[in-house]
C-alpha cells in the first residue's frame, strides 16, 4: 500500500466512547492535536425516553459540556464516529432519531461506527459475527452473552435498523487482533461481506481495550515494526479507560509512546480517511469464503486468549 504525502505507514485510533465523561479522556486528545495526529472519536447521539445524559457508562450528546468538547474536536479535524445510538440499545424509531441527531450535530451521517459490546441494537454482533459452526462454539463459550442478543440485523425485531445502516453508514468495525499492523492481520480491509448485506464495508482493528493494552500495542518495538512494514494500524481502544488519572494527568508512558510515534513519518488521519484511501487504491474487496474463514478462526482464537473485543 502506498500512503499519501510520501508517508511510510498509516496510524489511527477508533476511540470507543464507553465511560467517557468530562474530565476523564480529554488530555489524550489535547496531546494528539498538539502532535498533529487526527483520529476518530465515537459518540452516543440518542436522546429522549430511557436515556441519561451523563452516567457511569459515559456521557451522550445530551451532556452539553461533553458535546461542546466533541464539536471542538470535529472543528480541529478529528472524525466523530457512531457507537450505536446508546449503550443499552433502543428501538428502531429512537435509532432513526439518533441518526438524524448525529447528522444535525455533525453535519453528515456517520462515516464509521462500532457496535457497543452489550447493545441490543448491535448489528451482526455477538455470535452473528461468526458463521456456523463457529457461531455455535461462540454461543457455548459465552453463554452469559445470551442475555443480550444483538438484533440490529433481524428484520422482525423492534431493534432492527439494518436498512438504515446500509443507507447511512459507510464503515463498520468488526474483528480485532493483537497485531499492531492491522492491515497485515486483515489484508482485505475494508471489505464487503455478502453474508452480512446490511453493512457496506467492514474494517478490522488492533485490540487495545484499556490503556495497558495500548502500551503493549504501541510499544517501541511494535512502532518500529509498523514503520518498517509500511502497514496500517487502527487501534481500537477506550480513552476513558485508565489513560487519564483522577488528577486529570495523562499516563506518562502513553504520552511518551504517542510522542515517539508522532515523530515518525506516519500518515496520522482518522479512520474514514485511512479506509477511503485504501478503497481509492484498490477498490472495495468482496470477502471470499476462505478469507472469511481465516478471519473468523483467528479472531475467535484471539478472543479466547484475551477474553474481549
Ligand atoms: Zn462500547
Amino acid at each position: 500500500m502506498r500512503w499519501p504525502e510520501g508517508k511510510s505507514f498509516a496510524f489511527t485510533v477508533f476511540d470507543d466512547t464507553d465511560l467517557s465523561r468530562p474530565g476523564n479522556y480529554e488530555p489524550v486528545y489535547e496531546l494528539l492535536h498538539e502532535r498533529g495526529m487526527r483520529t476518530t472519536k465515537s459518540v452516543w447521539p440518542a436522546t429522549g425516553a430511557g436515556t441519561e445524559a451523563r452516567s457511569a457508562e459515559g456521557s451522550t450528546c445530551d451532556d452539553p459540556e461533553y458535546l461542546k468538547y466533541v464539536l471542538g474536536l470535529q472543528a480541529r479535524g478529528f472524525e466523530i464516529g457512531y457507537h450505536n445510538s446508546y449503550h443499552t440499545g433502543l428501538h428502531r424509531t429512537q435509532i432513526a432519531q439518533a441518526l438524524d441527531r448525529f447528522r444535525s450535530l455533525f453535519g453528515h451521517d456517520p462515516d464509521s461506527m462500532s457496535n457497543h459490546a452489550m447493545s441490543l441494537e448491535g448489528i451482526y454482533w455477538g455470535e452473528a459475527r461468526l458463521s456456523p459452526p463457529l457461531s455455535t462454539a461462540y454461543r457455548h463459550i459465552w453463554a452469559r452473552n445470551r442475555a443480550c442478543v444483538h438484533q440490529g440485523h433481524w428484520e422482525n425485531s423492534p431493534y432492527f435498523w439494518g436498512d438504515l445502516c446500509k443507507q447511512r453508514i459507510r464503515y463498520v468495525r468488526n474483528f480485532v487482533f493483537g497485531k499492531t499492523d492491522t492491515l497485515a492481520a486483515c489484508p482485505w480491509m475494508p471489505y464487503h461481506d455478502a453474508a452480512r448485506p446490511y453493512v457496506n464495508a467492514w474494517f478490522a482493528a488492533s485490540h487495545a481495550q484499556h490503556c495497558s493494552h495500548f502500551l503493549d500495542v504501541l510499544s517501541e518495538r511494535n512502532q518500529d515494526a509498523l514503520e518498517a512494514s509500511g502497514g496500517a494500524c487502527i487501534v481500537y481502544t477506550h480513552f476513558a479507560a485508565d489513560f487519564v488519572d483522577g488528577r486529570g494527568q495523562l499516563h506518562p508512558k502513553a504520552r511518551a509512546l504517542i510522542e515517539r510515534l508522532s515523530r515518525k513519518n506516519g500518515w496520522f488521519v482518522p479512520v474514514r480517511e485511512l479506509l477511503d484511501h485504501i478503497v481509492a487504491q484498490r477498490g472495495l474487496v468482496e470477502l471470499s469464503a476462505a478469507a472469511r474463514t481465516s478471519l473468523e478462526w483467528r479472531w475467535l482464537a484471539h478472543k479466547v486468549l484475551v477474553g474481549a473485543g
